[in-house]
């Protein structure tokens, strides 16, 4: 059995464990394999492994890997996105994750050929390195998207702070739920916003809990060919 293998058998009895103990054992949590760390050959091996959705957060590691690999897969952008450089990769990909502007949406409408499933970025925790919107903006701009024909609001994206304190990932997992919530009971046509994007490596358990539909796991699963490199050399 490959590394990834065993990292997946473990992640995902980790996530059963998560859902039995928020009672969410019936929901669907979607593991995305982020491979922007790792070679076209590693995100080869996590396709055989079973995974069936990547992530990657720059256009070109996005685009090099799309075009070596021809695979049924589904692929999400995680970064954030320059606006020049949405017409390079909206075509390519099935998820937007980092939706933050109105700018990027105006882009996204004129370049995109189908409806694209976007993840409205919210910067819950303030942190002034992060990218998104405040939660208190995020239903109004999402409100201001009613007429793009090109954006589906599928659902919101955070990343939590970079901290050892539980206590404070979970409260930013919990806030992004709350507004989902919101978000979804307006019963918008364009955005159900039904679905959460939440948890990396180290707090997908706490976000599984706190209700994440998506997790966007790198380095706990398919590795970080850098590190891997630096332990070699050991
Ligand atoms: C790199 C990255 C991840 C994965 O991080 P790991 O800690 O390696 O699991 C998840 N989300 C985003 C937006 C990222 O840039």
């Amino acid at each position: 059995m490959t590394k990834i293998s065993t990292n997946l058998i473990r992640i995902e009895e980790q996530i059963v464990a998560a859902k039995k103990q928020a009672h969410r054992e019936e929901d669907n949590v979607h593991i995305i394999a982020v491979t922007k760390e790792v070679s076209v050959e590693r995100t080869q091996e996590a396709i055989g492994a079973g995974l069936q959705h990547l992530g990657e957060n720059r256009p070109e590691g996005l685009i090099n890997k799309i075009t070596a690999i021809d695979e049924p897969v589904h692929w999400h952008f995680i970064g954030s996105l320059q606006t020049r450089k949405v017409k390079q990769v909206i075509n390519q990909i099935d998820y937007l994750h980092s939706l933050d502007r109105l700018s990027l949406a105006e882009e996204i409408e004129k370049r995109a050929i189908e409806p694209v499933k976007c993840f409205v970025q919210v910067n819950v925790s303030g942190e002034e390195t992060k990218h998104g919107l405040n939660a208190d903006e995020a239903l109004s701009f999402i409100e201001s998207l009613k007429d793009f024909t090109k954006i589906k609001v599928v659902g919101l994206m955070t990343m939590a702070p970079n901290t050892e304190d539980e206590s404070v990932i979970r409260s930013v997992f919990k806030q992004l739920k709350q507004c989902q919530q919101q978000i979804a009971d307006q019963g918008l046509a364009h955005a159900p916003c039904t679905e959460l994007s939440m948890g990396m490596s180290n707090d997908f358990q706490i976000a599984v809990e706190e209700g994440a539909t998506f997790v966007r796991v790198g380095t706990a699963l398919v590795g970080n060919e850098r590190g891997e490199q630096d332990e070699h050399e050991k």
